[in-house]
């Protein structure tokens, strides 16, 4: 699904990170985790070809397709879906309207018709119902006066509906209580099949109590610096990131 080969990558002249390998194959969920500052969600925008960060070296490779040069939306049309620690609030637009014209804009790209209203309104059901949310909730401007967990709560329901082949969340879990994080823990686990992967950047081991990953990766100074299982991430849990860092 996806392949990053000793990639390089600065913000504004600052080098971030440092010759970056990571293979994730279809139907695999892989976590991040790591300091503060270290580079996670440098690793997240490059995927996603947020501005402002620029490629020195390597690649990113999606279903063998070169990412490198294509513009955000391009990736997202591929299949890409990139939840921002800090999504944008779009004022007079519905979270149903923003979604149905997402979803269409999609298909439009993949050669596919529009969504059929009826298809929209089970699929809005099953996936409200499943992450129990309220329907008015939906009809509420995107983002607009949200609180930090209703934000979390529209990008995983966003998520869901979209179907992404490949989906990043970074720091989906902080701020969040407990409900919330099984709540998120449940659409995730709904989403995942043996099509389809997700990358989790993440602060804590707790959201690992719910969701298994295959793969946990540590981050340190821009270089992954240790793979394991979710044994790794216990282990930073009890014993903090020093010991991999020496
Ligand atoms: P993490 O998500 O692991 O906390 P980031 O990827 O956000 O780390 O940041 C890595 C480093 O890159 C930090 O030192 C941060 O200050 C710097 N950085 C990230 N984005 C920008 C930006 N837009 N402008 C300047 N520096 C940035
Ligand atoms: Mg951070
Ligand atoms: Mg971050």
């Amino acid at each position: 699904m996806l392949k990053i080969k000793n990639l390089s990558v600065s913000v504004k002249q600052k080098k971030i990170l440092k010759n970056v390998n990571l293979t994730i194959n279809k139907g695999e969920i892989h976590v991040i985790m790591g300091p503060n500052g270290s580079g996670k969600s440098t690793l997240a925008s490059i995927i996603a070809g947020k501005k402002d960060y620029k490629i020195n070296k390597g690649k990113i490779l999606f279903e063998n397709k070169e990412l490198n040069f294509l513009a955000p939306e391009e990736r997202a049309h591929l299949g890409i879906f990139l939840s921002f620690q800090d999504p944008v609030e779009i004022p007079g637009i519905s979270i149903l309207n923003f979604i149905r014209i997402s979803l269409n804009s999609i298909r439009k790209a993949n050669c596919k018709k529009e969504i059929d209203s009826y298809q929209f309104l089970k699929k809005i059901r099953n996936v409200s119902d499943l992450l129990k949310i309220d329907k008015n909730f939906l009809s509420r401007d995107l983002n607009e006066g949200f609180s930090g967990g209703e934000k979390k709560r529209n990008e995983i329901f966003q998520m869901c509906m979209i179907n992404p082949k490949l989906s990043i969340l970074d720091e989906m879990d902080s701020g969040l209580d407990i409900d919330a994080m099984k709540t998120l823990s449940l659409g995730i686990n709904k989403l995942k099949n043996k099509n389809n992967s997700i990358l989790i950047i993440t602060h804590y081991q707790r959201l690992l109590n719910y969701i298994i990953p295959d793969y946990v990766h540590v981050l340190d100074k821009g270089k992954i610096v240790k793979s394991g299982n979710k044994e790794l991430a216990l282990k930073i849990e009890s014993k903090g990131y020093d010991w991999i860092k020496n």
